[in-house]
């Protein structure tokens, strides 16, 4: 019995090496498959020693003795964290304020001092009267370009077929854009149904079209920007209009950005995948928009083409993750990996409750997308209060140069993260630690710059998708 015990827990040993290691090795990890095959090895030997060397029985034993003291104490669940489980408002802690989209990087660089005389006042407008200290840096930055020249991909020479992905999905939000809000016909009436149920059509409507997770909230006004100060479509008149009137309710959804392309960061492949996204994102909203104005209700869209939220904090508030150290969502299922988009509506929906999944927490002792971030825009320190939120604070002006400068949106921090990986069998018992245990968070950060390197270094892609050849990711690492 005792030889039986000891063989069956060797034979699960190499069991999961085993699994860690094709994993790994289909995930293209550089380092994680020789600590896969060093599992394996191990586990046979100890199956060869259990069965030819009695003598080394008891020691084995002691190891599973002690294996199995360490698994019983990962599996302690801890509370859940009582900051997360209030939603976005649980990192509120002072008096915050409505966020003015025209603050926004993006929403400045679109200010150019050129155009139309209506976007040349709202320039003069912004940069004489409301941010004079600002203009300087800004000219520079519009003058490097939004992904730098060229129509961007600097880092991979521009190379065509991957840029000409970029372009080709951003003309999908471009072509919806203008289509974003949805209202019910003059002679419509509401459809009147059971909240419940509505909820449930949806959510599963949402996720039949394409959603990989979606999530229903009240829609706080703090989440609101106070101000338009994007303008994609020349209606300058929008700059710096109050929002004041919004619907209650936010159906929010992601999309899951696909592993090889995000490992690839921060090359083309990486942005091509940003850029499906949001192409995805825009059919997503504003076909959600349309069908709740089919059923007599509003529907505005979220996604790039038009923000009236701050999307991270309603994705929270929807029960969709937390928000981590790098400013991502981080979902459960598919981590930082994912994109957020939304529609706003007056149907009435059953919100759901915010999540805690350990990010928080893990993240404060992981700080790898802050060591990796090529342009050093995440902070290592702790959160800081930030207009009444407590978060890490980004320094997204950096993170925008460098950006300009690589072409792409080069999303290493996003790439890096732990949180990211394929939803496969073993990371999959990984997240489910670390949601429960407060061990698992303490030790896995560590566990994880063993087994996957601290430093970032761009995966090999498929030959497709590829801009040199895999040669080049071969020298990088960030
Ligand atoms: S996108 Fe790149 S530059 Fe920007 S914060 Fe992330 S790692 Fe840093
Ligand atoms: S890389 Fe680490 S610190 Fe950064 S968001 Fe992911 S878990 Fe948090």
């Amino acid at each position: 019995m005792f030889v039986v015990l000891l063989l069956v827990s060797s034979t699960i040993m190499f069991m999961f090496a085993l699994i860690f290691t094709i994993e790994s090795i289909r995930e293209k990890e550089p380092r994680s498959p020789m600590f896969g095959a060093a599992g394996i090895a191990f586990s046979v030997i100890l199956i060869i020693s259990i069965i030819f060397i009695p003598v080394l029985r008891i020691p084995v034993a002691v190891f599973f003795g002690l294996g199995g003291i360490f698994v019983l104490v990962v599996l302690i669940p801890g509370k859940p964290y009582a900051r997360a489980m209030k939603g976005a408002m649980g990192h509120v802690i002072g008096n915050a304020k409505r966020f003015d989209e025209r603050d926004v990087v993006f929403a400045r660089l679109r200010l150019a001092n050129e155009g139309s005389a209506d976007q040349k006042e709202c320039y003069k407008h912004y940069y004489k009267e409301m941010h004079p200290e600002r203009e300087e840096a800004d000219v520079i930055r519009r003058e490097k370009g939004m992904l730098g020249k060229n129509g961007g991909g600097a880092i991979d020479n521009s190379y065509p077929p991957n840029i000409s992905m970029l372009h080709s999905a951003f003309d999908i939000p471009d072509l919806l854009g203008p289509h974003t809000t949805a209202e019910p016909q003059p002679d419509e009436k509401p459809m009147k149904m059971d909240s419940a149920k509505s909820t449930e059509i949806a959510k599963n409507y949402a996720k039949h079209i394409g959603a990989d997770l979606v999530g229903i909230c009240k829609v706080n006004p703090l989440w609101i920007y106070s101000h338009r100060g994007e303008i994609h479509f020349d209606n300058w008149d929008d700059w710096g209009k109050e929002l004041t009137d919004f619907p209650p309710y936010a159906l929010v959804m992601c999309t899951e950005m696909n592993w090889e392309h995000v490992s690839s960061a921060p090359h083309t492949p990486a942005v091509a995948e940003s850029a499906n996204n949001y192409a995805k994102g825009a059919y997503l909203s504003i076909s959600m928009a349309r069908w709740f104005a089919h059923m007599g209700y509003q529907g505005v869209a979220q996604n790039t083409r038009r923000y009236d939220a701050i999307l991270s904090p309603l994705a929270v508030d929807a029960g969709l993750g937390e928000v981590g150290r790098n400013g991502y969502l981080i979902a459960p299922k598919f981590g930082t990996r994912v994109r957020v988009f939304a529609t706003l509506t007056d149907m009435p929906l059953i919100p759901d409750k915010p999540i805690s999944i350990g990010a928080d927490e893990f993240c404060r002792k992981c700080k790898k997308c802050a060591e990796s971030c090529p342009s050093k825009s995440i902070p290592l320190d702790d959160k800081v209060v930030h207009n009444g939120v407590k978060k890490w604070k980004l320094n997204e002006e950096s993170c925008f140069e460098y950006w300009s400068k690589v072409g792409t949106d080069c999303s290493v921090c996003m790439a890096i993260c732990p949180f990211a990986r394929p939803d496969t069998f073993s990371h999959r018992i990984v997240r489910r630690l670390m949601a429960r245990s407060p061990v698992a968070r303490a030790l896995f950060p560590y566990m994880d710059n063993v087994l996957y390197g601290k430093k970032w270094r761009p995966r090999k892609v498929s030959s497709w998708l590829d801009w040199s050849n895999g040669s080049k990711t071969k020298k990088e690492s960030y």
